[in-house]
């Protein structure tokens, strides 16, 4: 069986083809960069439907095959913005009655752990999911991924590009940051919000962009002490998440699990716990189709279909609303 997703939520436009023995035959992507400041939702979502067409066309060349080869196609319903959403879902109704194949809509959080688990072969991991517009701590629990710790306002990608783009530096922010942050000596002192099980990154943000203009600190200093700080918060949610629920394995994935100093706070947690870690590689932890067409694949096989009367799109669709029939 061979599924084609559409990941529409954010600035990532991807177009991936899958095969039902994990074959990722095509994983196309086309990032929106905007001309000055953050996401616009509607220039994104201009962006993507300017290009779907390309990047349709684009895969199924990568991937060797026609639309008459596709079995079923799967596209992200939510979480994210509600146009790029919408650019993603029209696309997505228009193929699948163009070629008669069935739509299958797939929650965009759950996505990136199942992906994850296809990529690594983890099997029932507690997983931290770090990226642009997400930060949350997850595990399967009876029929559903249950959200353990969450960010209660911005996510951390967010946190990093917006402060990036206030010290001038590469947009997105993670890779410079991380960068500079290797020369930095000085920690000083910002806040640390971590309240039960979920953590703030607002404050964090606003104390760092301060002192930034105080010019009192090198931006080396700055980045590491925004790395330092932001990655301790999530390590301690993640570690309390992992003790409560015992999981054998700890994941970690989205755009920011490229950075090596979290990837080693993550190895250090899951050694202390005994469990086994697993980083998935960046082209699968980064937004992308190739997750989304994955998991269109085993919700279809568990039965799951998306009608087009129930396809519209869901911005705010949480991970813990799904069920998830393919793990029961
Ligand atoms: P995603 O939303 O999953 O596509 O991930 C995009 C986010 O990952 C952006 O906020 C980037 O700044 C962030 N990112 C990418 N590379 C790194 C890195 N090496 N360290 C930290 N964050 C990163
Ligand atoms: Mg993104």
């Amino acid at each position: 069986m061979i599924a084609l997703g559409v990941e529409s939520t954010a600035d990532n436009l991807g177009i991936g083809i899958v095969t039902s023995d994990k074959q990722v035959l095509a994983n196309i992507l086309d990032i929106h960069v905007p001309q000055e400041g953050g996401i616009h939702p509607r220039e994104a979502a201009r962006h993507h439907s300017e290009n779907m067409g390309t990047a349709i066309k684009k895969a199924l060349d990568t991937a060797g095959v026609t639309g008459k080869d596709i079995d079923i196609i799967a596209f992200a319903q939510g979480p994210g913005l509600g146009p790029c959403l919408r650019t993603g879902a029209t696309s997505a109704r228009a193929l699948a009655a163009y070629l008669g194949k069935p739509l299958v809509g797939v929650n965009h959080c759950v996505a990136h752990v199942e992906v994850g688990r296809m990529a690594t072969g983890a099997e029932d991991p507690l997983t931290l999911y770090v990226s642009g517009g997400n930060t949350m701590v997850s595990g399967y629990e009876s029929g559903r991924y249950r959200i353990f710790g969450e960010t209660l306002d911005i996510a951390i990608g967010n946190c990093l590009d917006t402060f990036a783009r206030a010290a001038g530096l590469e947009y997105p922010g993670g890779p410079d940051i991380e960068r500079k942050a290797k020369l930095g000596e000085k920690l000083i002192p910002l806040p640390y919000t971590v309240k039960g099980m979920d953590l703030s990154y607002s404050g964090l943000l606003t104390a760092i962009t301060g002192e930034l203009e105080t010019g009192k600190h090198s931006v080396e200093d700055l980045c590491f002490s925004l790395q330092e700080t932001a990655y301790a918060m999530l390590g301690e949610i993640t570690e309390r998440a992992l003790a409560h629920t015992g999981k054998p394995e700890l994941l970690l994935t989205g755009g920011v699990a490229a950075n090596k100093r979290l990837a080693g706070i993550v190895n250090d947690i899951a050694e202390e716990h005994g469990a086994e870690p697993f980083i998935v590689p960046i082209r699968l932890a980064a937004d992308n189709g190739a997750m989304i067409a994955w998991t269109g694949i085993e919700a279809y096989n568990a039965g799951v279909r998306t009608p087009v009367e129930t396809s519209h799109v869901n911005p705010n669709w949480r991970m813990d609303q799904v069920e998830v029939p393919w793990r029961s």
